[in-house]
């Protein structure tokens, strides 16, 4: 008989939100034999979080800010503005936590998001593709003012999103790297990724280089002026609070078709099903290194989610 001890079940955890984060990072070599290049290319690669997608660490911290809160009871609801995987990792949570979750969603973005959401037992509120997120965010403050149940985790001003990114996706990467980290490059939606990134790991890598990948289409940093994009997740139209802009040492600006390219062209040689923003970033990535000055460096390019999101997008068109 075997000798394990009652109650002794190490491989076992209490419920799958323990299963978030540790995603891997994994070395891109034939990518970078493909682009010619002479540096190393590591992608995080957040499609292993449980709810697909780099935003289930930010909606876990904005979640269990919110329920140990004194604003916080039984009665509270919740109505969120996403893009979409914000809104899926904020479904997936209130389905755990049995808390009533609407989404407000710009109209354009994957159906794939819209019934994930309704999967797992949220609301969906669609707003015109004109509006941008901007209309999202907007009609989402707006629900909130008719009903005194409902509060906002507000990913675009909540603190605990760009934290969540500071205290485990860099606390990941400076792990896994040994600190060995000369770039990181980032899409930028709500920005808490490359806040978190930037603030937490030049502490312990002081000549880190920031870099922000933004949708050529609605280039909100590089060029002040907002923009109809298809790099889901990517540019909300407006500079969100809770981006450190000063934090940026660099903005690399993708089209659509080049972030579609790349998103294909990863699958084909490394196997990885990624989303379009995660083109978008590896595009960013090929550039820099690239760079004569940057040869032999260490740069590590955030992968935000799966291909899997996008099967009714140009991403699988034929
Ligand atoms: N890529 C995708 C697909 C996303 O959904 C998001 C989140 N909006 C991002 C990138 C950017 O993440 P962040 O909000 O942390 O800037």
């Amino acid at each position: 008989m075997l000798d394990y001890a009652i109650n002794a079940m190490p491989g076992v955890v209490d419920d799958i939100t323990h299963t978030i984060g540790n995603t891997p990072l994994i070395r891109l070599s034939k990518f970078a034999a493909r682009h010619n290049v002479d540096a190393t290319l590591l992608a995080k690669v957040e499609f292993f979080n449980p709810a697909g997608s780099i935003k289930d660490r930010p909606a876990m911290a904005m979640l269990t800010a919110l329920m140990e809160s004194a604003a916080f009871n039984e009665k509270t609801e919740i109505i969120e503005a996403s893009s979409g995987n914000n809104g899926v990792a904020c479904a997936w949570l209130c389905a755990i936590y049995g808390i009533k979750l609407t989404v407000c969603i710009p109209e354009h973005m994957s159906i794939e998001r819209q019934k994930l959401i309704r999967h797992y037992g949220a609301q969906v509120v669609t707003t015109p593709k004109d509006l941008g997120t901007k209309g999202a965010i907007e009609r989402a403050a707006a629900l909130i003012e008719q009903n005194p149940n409902a509060v906002g985790l507000s990913q675009f001003s909540n603190y605990a999103n760009p934290n969540a990114h500071a205290q485990s996706t860099a606390q990941e990467l400076l792990r896994d790297t040994n600190g060995h980290i000369d770039i990181v490059v980032a899409g930028v939606g709500t920005g808490g990724t490359l806040t978190g990134l930037a603030t937490s790991m030049r502490a312990h890598i002081p000549h880190l280089e920031v870099v922000a990948v933004e949708p050529a289409s609605c280039p909100v940093l590089s060029k002040g002026h907002g923009g109809v994009h298809n790099i889901q997740g990517l540019s909300s139209g407006h500079v969100p609070d809770v981006l450190d802009v000063s934090q940026i040492n660099q903005i690399i600006t993708v089209e659509d078709d080049e972030a579609i390219a790349y998103a294909q062209q990863i699958a084909r040689v490394e196997g990885l099903a990624v989303g379009i923003s995660s083109g978008a970033a590896l595009f960013a990535a090929a550039q820099l290194a690239q760079q004569p000055s940057n040869k032999g460096k260490n740069i590590v390019v955030i992968l935000a989610d799966g291909a899997e999101r996008y099967f009714s997008t140009p991403l699988f068109a034929d």
